[in-house]
């Protein structure tokens, strides 16, 4: 007796559910083990043709179904790469499957609704649905000894050395027995099992193949008798190679889920046959969520490699460009060589008009989507938009051009997501400027002391919260010769000449007072000034020209900060009450105007989000004015 090993803990729970579940779509355990022979196929049939290994041709490769009534055991068998002894332990002992994980995951969220199960690739344990022992035979490919994995129970596994006949992969599942709501019958019908072999794989490139027995007419005599037939079950056409209008939305959606391991559909569907001096079927996907790992860098970009229908590679990663690597899919050409190998495929001619084709179809569907349905390019837009800033930043703006127009912002003014050029549209004839505000929410940003007079003015605000806004605002520079100003930043141009006027003669009038504030809050400020740009707020804090809060904010959250500061300016509003107060203080008490100050700087400092050094000191200083406005 073989000794008995424990699935890994997460493996245990996701078979518990499977063992119990009592999920209504069963059938797709079929599909899945169908899937793994095929992929199994897929790596010795590469293999033989990277290695040069004779002997292997893609038509001997088959995928075998058998049925045995008597002993309720349904076979799926492959003659692909097969495991050996330690690839059976890691890969049927844990989860390796992407599938599973974000299916767990989701059932760590809570979501315990069994019906999700369907929707994910859930991969071998699968089986376990419909069977109550799963047996495992398998010789890999080059290797003398065949083994044997074998589990019952979601307890354990055993795996034991045994004789098989040649390399490739048996699976039994022995079915469980009916019950009052289940039937496991169904998956000893031959004709339930076509059924779902045409349902779920009818793409799958390898024969896959079952004796059926039929009736046919004896020769020389009007009666029939049984015969058994090997017959091919799938039409193994891949659903790329079919005319699009045959394809119905269901299909692409199954399709992609299952291929890709999502457990939503795809927000669009991507399908071209391109025909020139290379040719090649293209079908590519937009998820509708993002990724669980997508700014991670785990997630790997790239689309499946095929070459007459011929699986090739699973990532190929110079087929999408950087900035649209969310596209999931697969290309086929015919015009590839098969021989290629991984490395070779990396610096291929071809290949690379190829990867300029789609970028621009990826890039035209995108524009396309934007006139035509904005919802559902808003819905992209969410998932994916960062990317396509993180583009035009990674490329020092190289891909300004390209990718500018699909931006969208959300607007002050229209309180929703705006294009450049919608914002240009709408702007005001005398403005000469695009106006955006950082914050960490639109209602933080809203409520920024400097928003308010700049909106009120009739100008709108374009409100940035992604981290990576600014760095890309600046990569792009203008729009239309517009050039990009941060409200919060530098001198802002929004006042009339007159107004202009008014307030040279404040500043004139005041120089002592501003001159004495700089210098009571020493080399904290760069420059203490009057406000052009407050309406009831008395003070905000704006920074220089350069580096912005939010752009300090965000490099010194980096692992390799640098402790880079923006240019700190206190503005002091001239028309609030506030500024009356530092006059007469400034007459009258000397002494106390360093205390305005700091009381003034430190609340500046809180209203863009930073903390202030002395928190104690500013919280004993308000006490202190509390107490004299009493005496
Ligand atoms: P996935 O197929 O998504 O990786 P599974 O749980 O279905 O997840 O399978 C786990 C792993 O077991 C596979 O990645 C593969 O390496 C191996 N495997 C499963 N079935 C077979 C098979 N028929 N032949 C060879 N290897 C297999």
């Amino acid at each position: 007796m073989a000794e008995k090993k424990q699935f890994k803990a997460e493996s245990k729970r996701l078979l518990d559910l499977m063992i119990n579940s009592i999920y209504t779509h069963k059938e797709i355990f079929l599909r899945e083990l169908i899937s793994n022979a095929s992929d199994a196929s897929d790596k010795l049939y590469y293999k033989a043709l990277t290695e040069n290994i004779g002997g292997i041709s893609r038509e001997d490769l088959s995928i075998q179904l058998v049925i045995d009534k008597d002993k309720r055991i349904l076979s799926i068998i492959d003659q692909g790469i097969g495991m050996n002894e330690e690839e059976l332990e890691e890969h049927l002992g844990t989860i390796a499957n992407s599938g599973s994980f974000e299916f767990k995951n989701a059932l760590d969220k809570g979501q315990t609704d069994v019906d999700i199960i369907g929707q994910f690739g859930v991969g071998f344990y699968s089986a376990f649905m419909v069977a109550s022992q799963v047996e495992v035979f398998s010789k890999k490919y080059g290797d003398e000894k065949g083994y044997v994995w074998q589990s019952d129970t979601s307890d354990g596994y055993t795996i034991k050395e045994c004789a098989y006949p040649s390399h490739g992969t048996r699976i039994n599942l022995y079915l469980k027995e009916n019950t009052d709501d289940e039937n496991y019958d169904q998956y000893l019908d031959e004709y339930e099992i076509q059924r779902l072999v045409k349902k779920y794989s009818d793409y799958v490139h390898y024969p896959i193949r079952m004796d059926m027995t039929t009736s046919q007419k004896k020769e020389d005599s009007d009666e029939y008798e049984q015969v058994i037939e090997n017959k091919t079950l799938n039409s193994m056409v891949p659903l790329w190679k079919r005319p699009k209008k045959d394809i119905s939305e269901e299909e692409y959606n199954e399709f992609y889920k299952d291929k890709f391991n999502d457990f939503s559909n795809p927000l669009k569907v991507i399908h071209n046959s391109v025909e020139g001096t290379i040719s090649y079927d293209s079908l590519l996907f937009i998820p509708s969520t993002t990724p669980m790992n997508y700014y991670s860098q785990d997630y790997e970009k790239g689309l499946q490699l095929y070459s007459r229908g011929v699986f090739i590679m699973d990532k190929a990663s110079d087929l999408v460009p950087e900035h649209f690597r969310f596209v999931k899919g697969l290309v086929d050409s015919q015009d590839l060589s098969l021989n290629i190998s991984r490395e070779i495929l990396q610096h291929d001619r071809q290949l690379k008009v190829i990867a300029d084709k789609i970028e621009k179809r990826i890039q035209s569907e995108l524009e396309k989507m934007l006139k035509n349905d904005r919802e559902k390019y808003e819905e992209f837009f969410k998932n994916f938009g960062l990317q396509l800033k993180f583009g035009i930043y990674n490329s020092y703006g190289m891909l300004k051009e390209k990718l500018q127009d699909l931006l969208l912002y959300y607007s002050a003014n229209q309180k929703k997501m705006i294009t450049l050029k919608e914002y240009l549209d709408a702007m005001k004839e005398d403005q000469k400027e695009i106006y955006f505000a950082s914050g960490e929410t639109y209602d933080k940003i809203d409520s920024l002391p400097t928003v308010e007079l700049v909106k009120d003015k009739g100008f709108d605000i374009l409100y940035l919260i992604d981290n990576v806004d600014e760095f890309c605002m600046q990569m792009l520079r203008d729009y239309q010769e517009k050039t990009f100003k941060n409200i919060n930043q530098g001198d802002l141009d929004i006042d009339s000449d007159e107004e202009k006027k008014e307030l040279e003669k404040v500043h004139e009038d005041n120089k002592d007072l501003l001159e004495t504030l700089k210098e009571a809050l020493k080399e904290q400020v760069q420059d203490v000034k009057i406000s052009s740009r407050l309406k009831t707020h008395p003070v905000c804090l704006v920074s220089g020209e350069g580096v912005s809060f939010e752009m300090e904010k965000v490099l010194n959250a980096m692992p390799d900060g640098q402790n880079i500061k923006a240019g700190r300016i206190l503005e002091i509003n001239p028309n609030h009450q506030i500024f009356v107060a530092l006059q007469s203080v400034f007459e009258k008490d000397k002494d106390k105007i360093n205390d305005y100050a700091s009381l003034l700087y430190n609340q500046a400092l809180l209203i863009e989000g930073f903390s202030i050094d002395d928190p104690v000191k500013f919280s004993n200083q308000v006490c202190q004015l509390m107490v004299d406005a009493n005496k």
